[in-house]
């Protein structure tokens, strides 16, 4: 990596226009988001610097997404890891190929003190868990609650949960889309991924609230201390462990 600190920093206060990708370089001009900049955006190499790993050591949660080569845990690698506080300070680390840890990622990651938010915790903490030796806790599941919460509703993708609950359009156009190619990442795809961060703590304070009115607030807590077991049985490919009959020998 030619630039270890691997740091670039934009955003509202870096005064950046509108495509606030723009400045990273070499990179294709491609049209970046219809969302606007977040009040700081950085894109790490390898882990988060000190500046930003004490930035986040202060906070009451944090979203967490993952963006991988494919959803197979142990074949498919894990290539960018986004951050997002309630402040809107967003961050991408570009995993390289082989890297088995990050120091700073991992103590936020552990510490009792951070609540994790993600949309399907159970494939990221499996993902960050195979990667990276990082054992999350403890952590909320935005797609958990919300099929405990919206039961008026067959529709739990992060988009559609985005879109209710906060009222923001995502794009997800990049979504499947080659993250293996991390340190020429358009700025499209890292739009989309600081995107799929940036709204989860509000949806996350909007489904605690539902989750409260409708009694399952205990629930919901039982079922987000089960995911790190399910993302264990997952990595070691038991399916269906819990049904009375699986279809087979699996
Ligand atoms: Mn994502």
């Amino acid at each position: 990596m030619e630039n270890p600190a691997g740091l670039i920093v934009l955003g509202r206060e870096g005064g950046c226009g509108s495509t606030w990708g723009q400045s990273r370089s070499p990179m294709a001009a491609t049209p970046t988001s219809n969302l606007p900049a977040p009040a700081r955006f950085a894109v790490f190499d390898g882990d988060l610097d000190e500046e930003w790993a004490a930035l986040y050591a202060g906070v009451r949660a944090l979203a967490v997404d993952t963006e991988a080569m494919g959803l197979i845990h142990g074949r498919d690698r894990l290539c960018l890891v986004q951050l997002c506080d309630d402040h809107d300070n967003v961050c991408c680390i570009r995993l390289s190929r082989g890297q088995a840890e990050a120091p700073r990622l991992r103590g936020l990651m552990e510490s009792p003190a951070i609540e994790k938010v993600f949309h399907f915790a159970r494939f990221d903490v499996a993902a960050l868990a195979e990667n990276l030796a990082i054992t999350v806790q403890p952590l909320f599941c935005t797609k958990v609650a919300s099929r405990l919460a919206r039961t008026y509703s067959p529709r739990h993708g992060l988009k559609e949960v985005v879109q209710e609950l906060v009222g923001v359009e995502l794009d997800k156009q990049a979504q499947s889309s080659d993250w293996g190619r991390v340190e020429d990442l358009s700025d499209a795809q890292l739009a989309y991924a600081a995107g799929d961060v940036r709204y989860l703590l509000p949806v996350r304070d909007h489904l605690e609230a539902m989750l409260r009115r409708e009694q399952r607030w205990d629930l919901a807590q039982r079922c987000f201390t089960c995911v790190p077991v399910m993302a264990d049985l997952d990595r070691l490919r038991f399916h269906l462990l819990f049904e009375h009959s699986t279809g087979g020998n699996r």
